[in-house]
């Protein structure tokens, strides 16, 4: 599905992140997986990929820092030749009330969620726009669809990432790249392994399909709209969140 095709997968080495490099991995992409701290546990994970016997490296980044992901946009360049499918999946949660919520944590969820995919989509844009089928994948939420209590800095953010989504579909669609975003409700990552046992009673009885997400499931969703089957879907917010 994506043989000879190159993924680079921002916050690739957990969560929704990695099943997403693996599943591209497992259908043929080379991948370069951006993490920004455990350097072991990306490591594994390209390991994990490289088992497909595709190209596979992990390199250092905080994404939030423009010059420091321009850099690690040009070393993977030099590495793998071209680019033609980014997933700005990296994100930060830093829940407060809007009365408590500091300045400082506010500015660095939207610095990381939203920055760090402009960033990243900055560096890159002009070689997935040399590619035949170029692919922008930005990891939103529900919440910065519907909103959500405590969380004002991580829904304007992803709220934010929609809004640069629609811009960038209209922006490089002439060049054959589609962007789209994809809205997960609760997936089952170590970002949602502490929900206040209120939440979790919230996902029992007013999720429709009852139950959390996985991680597998939004990169299958990521595997189509990377592939060749969605070349006419741009622009698009697909929710993935067991409900309406
Ligand atoms: P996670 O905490 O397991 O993974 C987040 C990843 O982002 C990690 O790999 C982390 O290293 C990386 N990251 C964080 N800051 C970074 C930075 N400055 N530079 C580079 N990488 C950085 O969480 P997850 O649930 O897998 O989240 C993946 C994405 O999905 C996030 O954007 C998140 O907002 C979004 N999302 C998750 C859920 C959910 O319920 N889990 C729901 C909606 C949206």
């Amino acid at each position: 599905m994506l043989k000879n095709k190159t993924a680079v997968i921002t916050g690739g080495s957990k969560g929704i992140g990695r099943e997403i490099a693996l599943k591209f991995a497992k259908n043929g992409a080379n991948i370069a997986v951006i993490y920004s701290g455990n350097k072991e546990r990306a490591e594994e994970a390209c390991m994990a990929a490289g088992k497909f016997e595709v190209a596979a490296k992990c390199y250092q980044c905080d994404v939030s820092n423009f010059e420091q992901s321009k850099e690690i946009c040009q070393n993977i360049i030099s590495d793998f030749g071209g680019v033609d499918i980014l997933v700005n999946n990296a994100g930060i949660t830093k829940d407060n009330l809007l009365i408590r919520m500091s300045e400082q944590d506010f500015e660095s969820v939207v610095d990381v969620n939203l920055k760090g995919a402009f960033n990243m989509t900055r560096h890159l844009s002009r070689y997935i726009m040399k590619s035949s089928a170029g692919r922008i994948i930005n990891i939103s939420s529900v919440a910065g669809i519907t909103g959500n209590v405590g969380q004002a800095n991580y829904c304007a953010s992803k709220a934010g990432l929609i809004g640069l989504t629609k811009a960038l579909a209209k922006e490089f669609a002439l060049r054959n790249v589609t962007c789209n975003a994809i809205a997960p409700g609760f997936i089952e990552t170590d970002m949602t392994k502490n929900l206040p046992e209120a939440v979790n009673e919230y996902i029992k009885t007013s999720v429709p399909l009852k139950r959390m997400g996985k991680p597998e499931e939004v990169a299958d969703l990521a595997l189509f709209l990377a592939s060749s089957q969605a070349a006419y879907i741009t622009g698009e917010v697909i929710k993935i969140g067991g409900r309406i």
